[in-house]
Parts: structure tokens; C-alpha cells; sequence
């Protein structure tokens, strides 16, 4: 049976016989592996669509629940990133984390459509910090893969973002203000302030500013379409990213690699 998707070349995997697996996102069918023959050679006929960083249609024949590819046609590629190393450890980034987060044969349309548009964000916002598109991009993942914290008032007293430092609960997805953090006789673990209880039993507890956690608010819940469309001052950017990657990476129980590679 053939069908035509479109996906995100993920992964690329060389087999025997000049093939390679690709690992590919589509809307229809979530990430799904299909094997592409002769795609070793220098000018096969799939060369130009199924490199990582392609996103492409693909008519696929499927039998036994194996897919192997029987033609492509490149949509768009996002590979000047790769003309910037910090640029290409998030996109690569962006792959891993779809890849490890979606579903396979399930429909993704939700996170193909965040992959895309934070590849194109990357590729083309020249002022926009890289911290801030990662950031927003884990917050948004969070919330499509079903573990959005809720972050819009206080815990215990209801309260909006006013008090000047925020607390958010890593694992239950919450958020705190200063009073009752103070009042609160949980032992905490302050990732950013450095002040760790001797029982290491603590929660992970992140310090952050209203204008942090508003970010995080707009992550969440924005249009896609306006996503990025907002700033952040500058000496926001290193806890706002903090705390977006160790709310992602402690949610799904994983760290990426691909991020040890960054140094800012
Ligand atoms: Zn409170």
C-alpha cells in the first residue's frame, strides 16, 4: 500500500547495502522509521530529501508494518544552520527531542508544526537570542507532550506574578510566590540561589523572576504563529532557559547530549 506524508528527517541511519533508515515526524502518523535504498549513493534519486534538517513528502510503500521509500521531494531544508555551531546544537537538539518524545504511529501535528517553526525561527530571526527560542520551545514541548506546569497564580495563596521571585516546583509543576515559599517548611533545593537542604531529599525548586515566569506563561499558551513574538531583558535569558531545559529533561527522565556541546 503506498502513501504520501509529509515529515522532518530526524535521523539518518546507514545500513548494509548502500540503504539507510530514516527517522522521520509526520503530522499523520507521528515518527515512524522507512527504509531508503540506494540512498548511499553521491547523486541517488532521494539524496536532496532525506538528509536531517529536510522536511520533505515522501510516497512510501508499506507492507508487513515496514515502510521502504519510493519517491521524495524536498519542501523546504533548514541546513544554514549548520553555517552556525551554536545554531546547529539546538536544531539538533530540536531533533532529538521530537524524536524522543513523539509518538510513533500516532498523529503528532501539534509537535511536527512546533519542530518546524522553531527551525525556522532559527534559521531566520537574526535578533532573536538562541536561549529564548530553546526556552520557549521546551515550554511548548512540555505542554504538548501532557505536563505543562501550572504556572499562573501561586500555589498556596492564589496569587498572580506580583511578589518579586517566583518558586517553580519542578516535578509537580508549580509555582509558588516569596511569602509563601518563605512560610512554606518543605526543604527546598534553589537550583539558581544555591541554598541546598543537607537531607538531599528535596524537591528541585527553581527561583525565577515575574518576567521569567511570564515567558514561560507565553510558551505555553500563545498562538504558534506568535510564539516568539515577545522579549525577554538579557539577564532573564540564562534562568529562563535554566529552568525551561531542567523542566523538560526532569519531566521526560532524560538528558540530551547534544546539549553539553553548548557553552553559554
Ligand atoms: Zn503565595
Amino acid at each position: 500500500m503506498l502513501h504520501t506524508l509529509k515529515g522532518l528527517v530526524l535521523r539518518e541511519t546507514p545500513v548494509s547495502d548502500n540503504s539507510k533508515y530514516i527517522n522521520i515526524l509526520t503530522a499523520e502518523r507521528g515518527r515512524i522509521s522507512v527504509l531508503v535504498r540506494g540512498a548511499l549513493r553521491l547523486r541517488g534519486p532521494h539524496t536532496g530529501a532525506t538528509q536531517i534538517f529536510c522536511y520533505s513528502e515522501f510516497v512510501i510503500y508499506e507492507h508487513n508494518d515496514k515502510y521502504t521509500l519510493n519517491d521524495s521531494s524536498l519542501i523546504e531544508n533548514y541546513f544554514h544552520l549548520c553555517e552556525d555551531f551554536d545554531k546547529m546544537t539546538v536544531g539538533t537538539y530540536i531533533l532529538n527531542t521530537v524524536e524522543y518524545i513523539s509518538n510513533e504511529e500516532q498523529p503528532e501535528p501539534q509537535m511536527l508544526r512546533l519542530a518546524l517553526n522553531t527551525l525556522w525561527a532559527l534559521t531566520h530571526y537574526k535578533d532573536k537570542d538562541l536561549r529564548l527560542i530553546k526556552g520557549v520551545y521546551e515550554m511548548r514541548l512540555a505542554f504538548l507532550a501532557g505536563f505543562a506546569p501550572n504556572i499562573v497564580n501561586c500555589q498556596c495563596c492564589g496569587h498572580g506574578v506580583e511578589s518579586e521571585r517566583l518558586y517553580l516546583n519542578v516535578m509537580e509543576g508549580t509555582m509558588l510566590c516569596r511569602h509563601c515559599s518563605d512560610t512554606s517548611f518543605k526543604p527546598v533545593h534553589l537550583e539558581n540561589d544555591r541554598e541546598v537542604d543537607d537531607m538531599r531529599t528535596a524537591q528541585i525548586i527553581i527561583s525565577l523572576a515575574p518576567a521569567s515566569v511570564l515567558a514561560m506563561q507565553h510558551a505555553l499558551y500563545a498562538d504558534m504563529s506568535k510564539l516568539f513574538s515577545f522579549v525577554l531583558a538579557d539577564e532573564l535569558l540564562p534562568e529562563f532557559s535554566s529552568a525551561c531545559e531542567k523542566y523538560l529533561e526532569n519531566h521526560v527522565d532524560h538528558h540530551f547530549q547534544v546539549l553539553d556541546m553548548l557553552v553559554w
